[in-house]
Protein backbone atom coordinates (compact mmCIF):
# COMPACT_ATOMS: atom_id res chain seq x y z
CA UNK A 1 0.00 0.00 0.00
CA UNK A 2 1.49 3.19 -0.72
CA UNK A 3 0.28 6.28 1.17
CA UNK A 4 0.01 10.18 1.27
CA UNK A 5 0.05 12.76 4.44
CA UNK A 6 -3.12 14.50 5.26
CA UNK A 7 -1.50 18.04 5.27
CA UNK A 8 -3.31 19.33 8.64
CA UNK A 9 -3.11 16.71 10.09
CA UNK A 10 -0.33 14.87 9.44
CA UNK A 11 -1.48 11.53 9.49
CA UNK A 12 -0.29 8.68 6.76
CA UNK A 13 -3.68 7.75 5.08
CA UNK A 14 -3.51 5.14 2.63
CA UNK A 15 -4.34 5.89 -1.00
CA UNK A 16 -7.36 3.69 -0.94
CA UNK A 17 -10.00 4.07 1.84
CA UNK A 18 -12.72 1.62 2.62
CA UNK A 19 -16.31 3.38 2.09
CA UNK A 20 -18.77 1.80 4.35
CA UNK A 21 -21.91 2.20 2.17
CA UNK A 22 -22.11 -0.66 -0.56
CA UNK A 23 -21.25 -3.68 2.11
CA UNK A 24 -22.45 -7.04 0.82
CA UNK A 25 -26.18 -7.77 1.60
CA UNK A 26 -28.65 -10.42 2.40
CA UNK A 27 -32.06 -9.79 2.08
CA UNK A 28 -31.09 -6.24 2.55
CA UNK A 29 -28.91 -6.72 5.82
CA UNK A 30 -25.38 -6.18 5.38
CA UNK A 31 -23.73 -9.93 5.28
CA UNK A 32 -21.53 -9.48 8.35
CA UNK A 33 -19.51 -12.44 8.09
CA UNK A 34 -18.84 -11.83 4.83
CA UNK A 35 -18.17 -7.60 4.91
CA UNK A 36 -16.02 -8.17 8.43
CA UNK A 37 -13.53 -10.57 6.11
CA UNK A 38 -13.27 -8.40 3.24
CA UNK A 39 -13.14 -5.65 5.81
CA UNK A 40 -10.66 -6.48 7.29
CA UNK A 41 -8.60 -8.50 4.85
CA UNK A 42 -8.06 -5.05 3.17
CA UNK A 43 -6.94 -3.27 6.63
CA UNK A 44 -4.46 -5.91 6.41
CA UNK A 45 -3.29 -5.27 3.56
CA UNK A 46 -2.71 -1.74 4.62
CA UNK A 47 -5.77 -0.19 4.07
CA UNK A 48 -6.07 2.36 7.03
CA UNK A 49 -9.52 4.79 6.72
CA UNK A 50 -13.24 3.83 6.95
CA UNK A 51 -15.32 6.10 6.10
CA UNK A 52 -19.25 5.85 6.68
CA UNK A 53 -22.02 7.79 7.43
CA UNK A 54 -24.97 8.06 9.71
CA UNK A 55 -27.48 7.01 7.12
CA UNK A 56 -25.43 4.52 4.97
CA UNK A 57 -27.47 0.98 4.77
CA UNK A 58 -30.38 2.22 6.72
CA UNK A 59 -28.12 2.99 9.60
CA UNK A 60 -26.11 -0.25 10.05
CA UNK A 61 -23.27 0.66 8.68
CA UNK A 62 -21.70 2.48 11.51
CA UNK A 63 -22.82 -0.73 13.90
CA UNK A 64 -21.62 -2.90 11.80
CA UNK A 65 -17.87 -0.71 11.35
CA UNK A 66 -18.01 -0.88 15.46
CA UNK A 67 -18.39 -4.49 15.39
CA UNK A 68 -15.86 -5.18 12.93
CA UNK A 69 -12.80 -3.23 14.69
CA UNK A 70 -13.29 -4.98 17.65
CA UNK A 71 -9.91 -7.17 17.55
CA UNK A 72 -7.36 -4.50 17.50
CA UNK A 73 -9.03 -3.37 14.24
CA UNK A 74 -9.98 -0.27 15.81
CA UNK A 75 -6.01 1.10 16.48
CA UNK A 76 -4.89 0.17 12.76
CA UNK A 77 -7.53 2.77 11.58
CA UNK A 78 -9.10 6.33 10.98
CA UNK A 79 -12.99 6.44 11.49
CA UNK A 80 -15.24 8.67 9.59
CA UNK A 81 -18.59 9.51 9.84
CA UNK A 82 -21.09 12.15 8.93
CA UNK A 83 -23.47 14.55 10.17
CA UNK A 84 -26.82 14.54 7.71
CA UNK A 85 -28.28 17.76 7.30
CA UNK A 86 -31.74 16.53 6.08
CA UNK A 87 -32.10 15.04 9.71
CA UNK A 88 -31.06 17.83 11.57
CA UNK A 89 -33.97 20.55 12.39
CA UNK A 90 -33.49 21.83 15.92
CA UNK A 91 -29.35 22.19 17.22
CA UNK A 92 -30.37 19.76 19.76
CA UNK A 93 -30.22 17.37 16.79
CA UNK A 94 -26.56 17.73 15.95
CA UNK A 95 -25.69 15.97 19.89
CA UNK A 96 -28.33 13.48 19.79
CA UNK A 97 -27.40 11.70 16.17
CA UNK A 98 -23.52 12.60 17.63
CA UNK A 99 -24.14 10.68 20.61
CA UNK A 100 -26.01 7.99 18.62
CA UNK A 101 -22.92 7.99 16.33
CA UNK A 102 -20.24 7.20 19.38
CA UNK A 103 -22.21 4.57 20.05
CA UNK A 104 -23.40 2.65 17.24
CA UNK A 105 -19.59 2.72 16.28
CA UNK A 106 -18.48 2.34 20.02
CA UNK A 107 -16.15 4.81 20.25
CA UNK A 108 -15.20 7.79 22.52
CA UNK A 109 -13.12 9.62 19.71
CA UNK A 110 -14.45 9.67 15.97
CA UNK A 111 -11.25 10.99 14.10
CA UNK A 112 -12.81 12.67 10.88
CA UNK A 113 -16.27 14.07 11.42
CA UNK A 114 -17.92 15.52 8.48
CA UNK A 115 -20.91 17.33 7.30
CA UNK A 116 -22.61 15.31 4.87
CA UNK A 117 -23.54 15.99 1.33
CA UNK A 118 -23.64 19.90 1.75
CA UNK A 119 -24.93 22.07 -1.27
CA UNK A 120 -26.34 25.66 -1.09
CA UNK A 121 -29.32 24.72 0.55
CA UNK A 122 -28.34 22.15 3.39
CA UNK A 123 -25.23 24.28 3.68
CA UNK A 124 -27.48 27.38 4.53
CA UNK A 125 -29.63 25.06 6.69
CA UNK A 126 -26.44 24.08 8.87
CA UNK A 127 -25.44 27.69 9.49
CA UNK A 128 -28.28 28.74 10.86
CA UNK A 129 -27.94 26.28 13.21
CA UNK A 130 -24.83 27.13 14.50
CA UNK A 131 -23.21 24.19 12.89
CA UNK A 132 -19.47 25.63 12.73
CA UNK A 133 -19.77 26.31 16.76
CA UNK A 134 -21.01 22.69 17.48
CA UNK A 135 -17.71 21.36 15.37
CA UNK A 136 -15.56 23.93 17.13
CA UNK A 137 -17.06 22.54 20.57
CA UNK A 138 -16.61 18.97 20.06
CA UNK A 139 -12.93 19.50 18.54
CA UNK A 140 -12.17 21.07 21.84
CA UNK A 141 -14.06 18.47 23.80
CA UNK A 142 -11.82 16.02 22.15
CA UNK A 143 -14.59 14.01 20.38
CA UNK A 144 -13.77 14.68 17.24
CA UNK A 145 -10.08 15.17 16.19
CA UNK A 146 -10.20 16.32 12.77
CA UNK A 147 -13.60 18.33 10.67
CA UNK A 148 -14.18 18.04 7.34
CA UNK A 149 -17.09 18.28 4.99
CA UNK A 150 -18.35 16.25 2.33
CA UNK A 151 -19.97 18.08 -0.98
CA UNK A 152 -22.47 17.77 -3.95
CA UNK A 153 -22.96 21.34 -4.57
CA UNK A 154 -22.14 24.02 -7.13
CA UNK A 155 -18.08 25.34 -7.86
CA UNK A 156 -19.25 28.32 -6.19
CA UNK A 157 -20.66 27.10 -3.44
CA UNK A 158 -17.83 24.86 -2.66
CA UNK A 159 -15.30 28.08 -2.45
CA UNK A 160 -17.74 29.60 -0.05
CA UNK A 161 -17.79 26.97 2.21
CA UNK A 162 -13.92 26.55 1.83
CA UNK A 163 -13.20 29.85 2.98
CA UNK A 164 -15.65 29.46 5.77
CA UNK A 165 -14.02 27.53 8.68
CA UNK A 166 -10.47 26.21 9.32
CA UNK A 167 -11.73 22.51 7.60
CA UNK A 168 -8.64 19.69 7.51
CA UNK A 169 -10.62 18.02 4.67
CA UNK A 170 -13.08 18.06 2.04
CA UNK A 171 -15.20 14.93 0.38
CA UNK A 172 -16.08 15.56 -3.28
CA UNK A 173 -16.84 13.61 -6.25
CA UNK A 174 -14.72 13.38 -8.55
CA UNK A 175 -13.64 10.93 -10.88
CA UNK A 176 -12.99 10.87 -14.74
CA UNK A 177 -16.89 11.98 -15.71
CA UNK A 178 -17.24 14.77 -13.08
CA UNK A 179 -13.74 16.55 -13.91
CA UNK A 180 -15.99 19.92 -14.43
CA UNK A 181 -18.74 18.60 -12.27
CA UNK A 182 -19.84 20.08 -8.77
CA UNK A 183 -16.49 20.79 -6.96
CA UNK A 184 -14.48 19.33 -10.04
CA UNK A 185 -10.57 19.94 -10.93
CA UNK A 186 -11.07 23.52 -9.77
CA UNK A 187 -12.48 22.60 -6.32
CA UNK A 188 -10.12 20.05 -5.92
CA UNK A 189 -7.19 22.81 -6.51
CA UNK A 190 -8.59 25.55 -4.65
CA UNK A 191 -9.73 23.30 -1.55
CA UNK A 192 -5.49 21.94 -1.66
CA UNK A 193 -3.85 25.36 -1.99
CA UNK A 194 -6.24 26.31 0.69
CA UNK A 195 -4.14 23.13 2.83
CA UNK A 196 -7.08 21.44 2.86
CA UNK A 197 -6.72 17.29 2.40
CA UNK A 198 -9.14 16.14 0.06
CA UNK A 199 -10.87 12.89 0.17
CA UNK A 200 -12.21 11.88 -2.91
CA UNK A 201 -15.40 9.70 -3.28
CA UNK A 202 -17.54 8.01 -6.80
CA UNK A 203 -13.75 7.65 -8.08
CA UNK A 204 -15.67 4.71 -10.59
CA UNK A 205 -19.10 6.20 -10.46
CA UNK A 206 -20.66 4.10 -8.87
CA UNK A 207 -19.06 1.59 -10.64
CA UNK A 208 -20.03 2.71 -13.99
CA UNK A 209 -15.94 3.36 -15.19
CA UNK A 210 -15.94 -0.36 -15.05
CA UNK A 211 -18.60 -1.78 -15.69
CA UNK A 212 -20.34 0.25 -17.73
CA UNK A 213 -17.66 0.99 -20.25
CA UNK A 214 -18.81 0.89 -24.18
CA UNK A 215 -16.92 -0.91 -26.56
CA UNK A 216 -15.81 2.42 -28.53
CA UNK A 217 -14.03 3.50 -24.57
CA UNK A 218 -12.53 -0.23 -24.16
CA UNK A 219 -10.54 0.21 -27.45
CA UNK A 220 -9.43 3.85 -27.17
CA UNK A 221 -7.95 2.18 -23.60
CA UNK A 222 -6.44 -1.44 -24.74
CA UNK A 223 -4.49 0.61 -27.60
CA UNK A 224 -2.74 2.62 -25.35
CA UNK A 225 -2.30 0.40 -22.50
CA UNK A 226 -3.23 -3.44 -23.74
CA UNK A 227 -2.82 -4.56 -19.95
CA UNK A 228 -5.03 -2.10 -18.12
CA UNK A 229 -8.55 -2.34 -16.69
CA UNK A 230 -10.97 -0.09 -16.50
CA UNK A 231 -10.42 0.73 -12.76
CA UNK A 232 -6.71 0.87 -13.60
CA UNK A 233 -7.36 3.87 -15.56
CA UNK A 234 -10.05 5.63 -13.32
CA UNK A 235 -7.81 5.41 -10.25
CA UNK A 236 -4.29 5.84 -11.90
CA UNK A 237 -5.98 9.39 -13.41
CA UNK A 238 -7.02 10.58 -9.67
CA UNK A 239 -3.65 9.18 -8.40
CA UNK A 240 -1.63 10.91 -10.65
CA UNK A 241 -3.34 14.22 -9.70
CA UNK A 242 -0.90 15.45 -6.43
CA UNK A 243 -3.65 17.06 -5.22
CA UNK A 244 -5.82 14.27 -4.09
CA UNK A 245 -4.70 13.12 -0.40
CA UNK A 246 -7.21 9.39 -0.74
CA UNK A 247 -9.64 7.82 -2.91
CA UNK A 248 -12.51 6.32 -1.06
CA UNK A 249 -13.71 3.34 -2.95
CA UNK A 250 -17.16 1.44 -1.58
CA UNK A 251 -16.36 -2.39 -2.43
CA UNK A 252 -18.96 -5.19 -2.32
CA UNK A 253 -16.91 -7.92 -4.10
CA UNK A 254 -13.91 -9.77 -3.55
CA UNK A 255 -12.30 -9.03 -6.99
CA UNK A 256 -12.91 -5.26 -7.11
CA UNK A 257 -11.37 -5.01 -3.06
CA UNK A 258 -8.49 -7.06 -4.21
CA UNK A 259 -7.90 -5.11 -7.41
CA UNK A 260 -8.21 -1.73 -5.90
CA UNK A 261 -5.39 -2.72 -3.36
CA UNK A 262 -3.36 -4.44 -6.36
CA UNK A 263 -3.27 -0.78 -8.08
CA UNK A 264 -3.34 1.29 -5.01
CA UNK A 265 0.19 -0.79 -4.45
CA UNK A 266 1.47 -0.23 -8.20
CA UNK A 267 0.72 3.13 -8.57
CA UNK A 268 4.40 4.59 -8.49
CA UNK A 269 5.16 1.87 -11.46
CA UNK A 270 2.82 3.17 -13.37
CA UNK A 271 3.51 6.52 -14.85
CA UNK A 272 0.18 8.35 -16.33
CA UNK A 273 1.34 11.14 -18.09
CA UNK A 274 -0.01 13.88 -20.94
CA UNK A 275 -0.27 10.94 -23.39
CA UNK A 276 -2.91 9.07 -21.05
CA UNK A 277 -4.87 12.40 -19.99
CA UNK A 278 -5.15 12.07 -24.07
CA UNK A 279 -6.66 9.25 -23.70
CA UNK A 280 -9.17 9.51 -21.07
CA UNK A 281 -10.68 12.66 -22.98
CA UNK A 282 -11.00 11.40 -25.65
CA UNK A 283 -12.88 8.36 -23.93
CA UNK A 284 -14.70 10.68 -21.54
CA UNK A 285 -16.64 12.32 -24.55
CA UNK A 286 -17.23 9.16 -26.33
CA UNK A 287 -19.10 8.03 -22.72
CA UNK A 288 -20.67 11.30 -22.85
CA UNK A 289 -21.96 10.85 -26.37
CA UNK A 290 -23.44 7.43 -25.21
CA UNK A 291 -24.45 7.92 -21.97
CA UNK A 292 -28.28 9.28 -21.28
CA UNK A 293 -29.00 10.16 -17.46
CA UNK A 294 -26.13 10.77 -15.22
CA UNK A 295 -26.94 8.64 -12.38
CA UNK A 296 -24.59 6.96 -10.15
CA UNK A 297 -27.06 4.18 -8.30
CA UNK A 298 -26.05 5.98 -5.07
CA UNK A 299 -29.89 5.52 -3.90
CA UNK A 300 -30.43 8.42 -1.82
CA UNK A 301 -33.75 9.22 -3.85
CA UNK A 302 -35.12 6.13 -2.81
CA UNK A 303 -37.45 4.98 -1.31
CA UNK A 304 -40.14 6.57 -4.08
CA UNK A 305 -43.86 6.52 -2.37
CA UNK A 306 -44.86 5.18 -5.50
CA UNK A 307 -42.77 2.55 -5.48
CA UNK A 308 -40.69 3.48 -8.58
CA UNK A 309 -37.26 1.66 -8.71
CA UNK A 310 -35.42 5.00 -9.80
CA UNK A 311 -31.61 3.97 -10.01
CA UNK A 312 -32.66 0.63 -11.84
CA UNK A 313 -34.65 2.40 -14.22
CA UNK A 314 -31.98 4.73 -15.13
CA UNK A 315 -29.79 1.71 -15.10
CA UNK A 316 -31.54 -0.11 -17.63
CA UNK A 317 -31.96 2.78 -19.55
CA UNK A 318 -28.23 3.93 -20.02
CA UNK A 319 -27.32 -0.11 -20.49
CA UNK A 320 -29.33 0.20 -23.63
CA UNK A 321 -27.48 3.10 -25.29
CA UNK A 322 -24.29 2.55 -23.56
CA UNK A 323 -23.77 -1.26 -24.06
CA UNK A 324 -25.99 -1.07 -26.58
CA UNK A 325 -27.93 -4.28 -24.51
CA UNK A 326 -31.50 -5.60 -25.52
CA UNK A 327 -32.82 -4.85 -22.12
CA UNK A 328 -36.32 -4.01 -23.75
CA UNK A 329 -37.75 -7.65 -22.15
CA UNK A 330 -35.70 -7.65 -19.50
CA UNK A 331 -36.89 -4.37 -17.98
CA UNK A 332 -40.66 -5.35 -18.36
CA UNK A 333 -39.79 -8.54 -16.15
CA UNK A 334 -37.37 -6.77 -13.78
CA UNK A 335 -39.58 -3.73 -12.90
CA UNK A 336 -43.06 -4.71 -14.33
CA UNK A 337 -44.02 -6.66 -10.89
CA UNK A 338 -44.32 -9.88 -12.58
CA UNK A 339 -42.23 -11.45 -9.86
CA UNK A 340 -43.07 -8.72 -6.78
CA UNK A 341 -44.44 -5.23 -6.61
CA UNK A 342 -44.05 -3.18 -9.93
CA UNK A 343 -41.50 -0.39 -9.58
CA UNK A 344 -41.12 0.72 -13.47
CA UNK A 345 -40.46 4.92 -14.13
CA UNK A 346 -44.55 5.10 -15.41
CA UNK A 347 -45.24 5.11 -11.71
CA UNK A 348 -43.86 8.08 -11.12
CA UNK A 349 -46.51 10.82 -9.79
CA UNK A 350 -44.22 13.92 -10.18
CA UNK A 351 -44.59 14.30 -6.41
CA UNK A 352 -40.83 15.63 -6.20
CA UNK A 353 -39.77 14.25 -3.18
CA UNK A 354 -36.71 12.11 -4.52
CA UNK A 355 -35.49 15.68 -6.05
CA UNK A 356 -34.18 17.02 -3.04
CA UNK A 357 -31.47 13.77 -2.39
CA UNK A 358 -30.19 13.37 -5.91
CA UNK A 359 -26.54 14.59 -5.49
CA UNK A 360 -26.50 14.47 -9.43
CA UNK A 361 -29.53 17.31 -9.54
CA UNK A 362 -31.13 14.93 -11.98
CA UNK A 363 -34.56 15.87 -12.68
CA UNK A 364 -36.05 12.66 -11.64
CA UNK A 365 -39.50 12.72 -12.86
CA UNK A 366 -39.04 14.66 -16.31
CA UNK A 367 -36.07 11.67 -17.24
CA UNK A 368 -38.45 8.77 -15.77
CA UNK A 369 -40.99 10.58 -18.35
CA UNK A 370 -38.29 9.64 -21.07
CA UNK A 371 -37.38 6.45 -19.98
CA UNK A 372 -40.91 5.42 -19.55
CA UNK A 373 -41.35 6.76 -22.96
CA UNK A 374 -38.50 4.78 -24.23
CA UNK A 375 -38.47 1.55 -22.66
CA UNK A 376 -42.28 0.89 -22.00
CA UNK A 377 -43.75 1.95 -24.84
CA UNK A 378 -47.71 1.13 -25.37
CA UNK A 379 -47.34 -2.10 -25.07
CA UNK A 380 -45.75 -3.37 -21.59
CA UNK A 381 -49.06 -2.59 -19.43
CA UNK A 382 -50.85 -4.98 -21.66
CA UNK A 383 -48.12 -7.66 -22.11
CA UNK A 384 -47.55 -7.73 -17.96
CA UNK A 385 -51.74 -8.31 -17.55
CA UNK A 386 -51.18 -11.26 -20.08
CA UNK A 387 -48.32 -12.73 -17.68
CA UNK A 388 -49.58 -11.96 -14.59
CA UNK A 389 -53.12 -13.73 -16.03
CA UNK A 390 -50.97 -16.62 -17.41
CA UNK A 391 -49.03 -16.88 -13.88
CA UNK A 392 -52.61 -17.17 -11.93
CA UNK A 393 -53.55 -19.87 -14.67
CA UNK A 394 -49.95 -22.04 -14.21
CA UNK A 395 -50.02 -21.13 -10.72
CA UNK A 396 -54.01 -22.65 -10.07
CA UNK A 397 -53.32 -25.46 -12.59
CA UNK A 398 -50.17 -26.69 -10.19
CA UNK A 399 -52.44 -26.36 -7.26
CA UNK A 400 -54.75 -28.64 -8.29
CA UNK A 401 -52.07 -31.33 -10.10
CA UNK A 402 -51.06 -31.11 -6.48
CA UNK A 403 -54.37 -31.99 -4.74
CA UNK A 404 -55.28 -34.71 -6.97
CA UNK A 405 -51.98 -36.54 -6.20
S1 LIG B 1 -41.20 12.33 -8.19
FE1 LIG B 1 -41.74 10.34 -8.99
S2 LIG B 1 -39.95 9.06 -8.68
FE2 LIG B 1 -39.68 10.86 -7.42
S3 LIG B 1 -40.45 10.19 -5.42
FE3 LIG B 1 -42.16 11.19 -6.49
S4 LIG B 1 -43.24 9.54 -7.53
FE4 LIG B 1 -41.23 8.75 -6.91
S1 LIG C 1 -31.22 9.35 -9.34
FE1 LIG C 1 -29.75 10.55 -8.14
S2 LIG C 1 -30.12 9.93 -6.03
FE2 LIG C 1 -31.10 8.42 -7.32
S3 LIG C 1 -29.59 6.79 -7.55
FE3 LIG C 1 -29.33 8.15 -9.29
S4 LIG C 1 -27.77 9.61 -8.67
FE4 LIG C 1 -28.48 8.61 -6.81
Amino acid sequence: MNYRTVKPTGDQVSLLGYGGMRFPTISGKIDEAKAMRQLRSAIDAGVNYIDTAYFYHGGQSESFIGRALKDGYREKVKIATKLPPWLVNVTSDMTRIFEDQLKRLDVAVIDYYLLHALNRENWEKFKALEVLTFLTDLKATGKIEHVGFSFHGDRENFKEIVDAYPWDFCQIQYNILDEFNQAGREGLRYAASKGMAVFVMEPLRGGTLVNRMPAEVLKLYKEKEPTWTPAEWALNWLWAQPEVTMVLSGMTEDEHISENLRIAGAVHEQPFDATHEAVVKKAKETYLSLQKVPCTGCQYCLPCPFGVDIPRCFDLYNSKYLLKQKVGTFYWMQLGGVNGKPSYASLCRRCGKCLEHCPQSIQIPDRLDEVAKDMEGPFMKPALKTAASAIKIYTRLKRRTRGAK
